[in-house]
């Protein structure tokens, strides 16, 4: 195994913006990396040049020291060691569970007990070692999730690509499915691409997020990390929840404190920087700037409130306790994150 590596990487398809620009990644070697954005970002398209059905128009795609495509070249999918799982599982309906994993064995030419114990193995690992010998209509919609994965394990590929597996499913069965992803590649030591336009998918998932935007890429950093450090205001409003200020504060920091906020929220003039402030960061009460509710979301737990500044901006909060829209109320900021 090695470590992938894209280097300004570009898709042209000829139609005015092109699909991915000047992308450049390193894939760690068994890393877990979300590829995240909004729907037409060219998320796919970097899939799709990674796995080679797809040629560059311009920079280059290495496994380690291997070349895999540049502008000029392009080794075929079937000779880069790497499998892709897409949103329809793509199974085989009049095939045993078994023969659909074993089937890119068979298309490799591997047999007798090198063949069974590779499914025997792929089975075990997403634990449907019970089901071999059922047809993928017999099997519940996470079953055949895991059938999908078990196929793309059995040839033991360096990289595994995903394009949004879980889009498709329901709520329950979508975070079901996150365990199994996470316990997938635990066991199966391959670098795993996993694309998303879910960020709460991919925090939970991934050990770093990608975060890419009309065909760029914008930051990439563990999730703990792009939460409390975004980049920007497309990243920062992207990940998480939170609201974006405009206030005038001074100083060098990033992370800003509570009194230079307090500062800030009093001051008249409200041209200045773009300030990150996640909910979980403001405190409904006290002394603070005055606030209007505007309105709070009932989540089980505790309410998700949306507030007015007296300066007209909107702030987002959690209450324990129940607010009314409309009600006046005090808000102090803690903390916040120069964009
Ligand atoms: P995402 O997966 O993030 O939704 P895609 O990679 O599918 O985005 O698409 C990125 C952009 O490239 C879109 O504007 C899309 O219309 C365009 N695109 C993708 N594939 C092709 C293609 N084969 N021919 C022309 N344009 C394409
Ligand atoms: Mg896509």
């Amino acid at each position: 195994m090695a470590q992938l590596i894209l280097n300004r990487l570009a898709k042209d398809f000829g139609a005015g913006r092109a699909a991915v620009s000047d992308f450049s990644l390193d894939v760690r070697e068994g890393g877990f990396l979300a590829l995240l954005g909004p729907s037409g970002c060219g998320k796919t398209t970097v899939l799709r040049m990674i796995a080679g059905f797809e040629t560059p128009s311009d920079g280059s795609i290495h496994l380690g020291e291997r070349l895999l495509a540049d502008a000029s070249q392009s080794l075929p999918p079937e000779k880069r060691n790497m499998a892709m799982v897409f949103q329809s599982y793509a199974l085989w309906p009049h095939m045993s569970v078994a023969d659909n994993v074993g089937y890119p064995l068979k298309v490799r030419g591997v047999s007798g007990e090198a063949y069974r114990a590779k499914v025997r193995d792929a089975l075990g690992t997403v634990r449907l070692a019970d089901y071999a010998e059922r047809r993928p209509a017999d099997l519940s919609g996470g079953q055949r999730q895991r059938v999908a994965l078990a196929r793309c394990l059995v040839t033991s590929p360096d990289v595994v690509l995903l394009d949004e597996p879980l889009a498709n499913l329901d709520r329950h069965l979508k975070q079901e499915m996150e365990e199994t992803f996470r316990e997938f590649h635990q066991r199966s030591g391959a670098a795993m691409i996993y694309v998303t336009h879910d960020q709460s998918e991919a925090m939970a998932l991934a050990t770093d997020v990608a975060v890419m935007s009309e065909g760029r890429l914008l930051q990439v950093a563990p999730p703990a990390e792009i939460y409390a450090r975004p980049e920007g205001r497309i990243v920062g409003g992207l990940i998480g929840r939170g609201a974006i200020l405009t206030l005038p504060v001074m100083g060098g920091e990033r992370q800003l404190e509570w009194d230079e906020l307090q500062d800030a929220l009093q001051a008249a003039n409200t041209d200045g920087a773009d300030i990150l402030v996640r909910p979980e960061d403001v405190i409904i009460g006290g002394e603070g700037a005055r606030a209007t509710v505007e309105s709070a979301l009932f989540e089980g737990e505790r309410y998700a409130v949306k507030l007015t500044l007296g300066n007209g901006q909107t702030l987002r909060a959690y209450s324990r306790v129940a607010v009314e829209t409309g009600e006046a109320v005090r808000v102090i900021i803690h903390a916040g994150w120069r964009l």
